[in-house]
């Protein structure tokens, strides 16, 4: 009996130094909790074809998603085991920084600015800015949108390059770039800049349209992640894919598919 009771309290006494001590807490890891659930999830967006878009049946499409699609083989054995969350230029850092997805893959530049806030694979593509106007349209640079009105998408690089590159020109906003494309075509604005891959988009099914051929930035797409070193394992798989994938030819490939090379 007497025994019994030295050993319960012995426990008690185990039980209660451990209360209050915190455990040390596993450090947060992306690549492990992707490999845990068995799943990864991916911002990609919806309105920028051939990039990201949904086909006739509703699916994610465009080289954007069949990328994210190799990171998911890449990483979890199939290109099934992927969730695509859509994505805006203007909500898709919210989106990342809310924990709703793993990665963005959305035609997103690496900039200074935005690796203040962010990490970024290796770029896996190139687009410009660009100008798109309607057919006859005396616009025929960036000059001559001096005290005109231009289109652009909220949250994209062209918002911002725009506003310090022609100061007296007109800005109008659009959530997405569908309506971008509506506005323009309604003549609610004399051009659209934004990435020519997007605008070629547009072009390419729509003769009334023209994309002029010059472009004036360069636009390195990467996939990008949470700052901080829960997602370097993660970026490090990724990049890895990347340059598999690139030395492969599948890269090339897919960009042949969609017009973009
Ligand atoms: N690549 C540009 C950007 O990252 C424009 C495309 C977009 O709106 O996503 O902002």
């Amino acid at each position: 009996m007497y025994k019994k009771i030295i050993s319960i309290i012995m426990l008690l006494i185990l039980v209660c130094t451990g209360c209050g001590k915190k455990q040390a807490e596993p450090m947060a890891n992306d690549l492990n909790t992707i490999i845990k659930r068995d799943k990864i999830i991916v911002g990609v967006k919806t309105d920028a074809y051939p990039f990201g878009f949904k086909d006739e049946k509703g699916h994610f499409s465009g080289y954007d998603a069949t990328l994210a699609r190799l990171i998911a083989r890449g990483i979890l054995g199939s290109d099934k085991k992927i969730e695509f969350i859509p994505v805006t230029a203007s909500d898709r850092m919210m989106k990342l920084y809310s924990g709703d997805v793993d990665m963005l893959i959305a035609t997103m530049s690496i900039t200074q600015k935005r690796r203040e806030i962010l990490d970024f694979s290796n770029s896996y593509y190139t687009a410009g800015q660009a100008i798109l106007v309607n057919k006859g349209s005396k616009i025929r640079s960036l000059q001559d949108l001096n005290k005109k009105r231009a289109i652009i998408v909220f949250g994209s690089t062209s918002e911002g390059s725009l506003r310090t590159a022609i100061p007296s020109l007109e800005i109008i906003g659009y959530k997405t770039y569908p309506e971008a494309y509506k506005a323009l075509k309604r003549h609610k604005a004399d051009a659209i800049v934004a990435d020519d891959t997007i605008l070629m988009g547009m072009a390419l099914k729509d003769e009334s349209v023209e994309l002029l051929p010059k472009k004036y930035t360069k636009e390195p797409y990467a996939a990008a992640f949470r700052k901080g070193t829960e997602s370097k394992d993660l970026i490090k798989a990724v990049n890895k894919i990347i340059e598999i994938e690139t030395r492969n030819g599948n890269l090339r490939k897919i960009q042949e598919s969609y017009g973009i090379r």
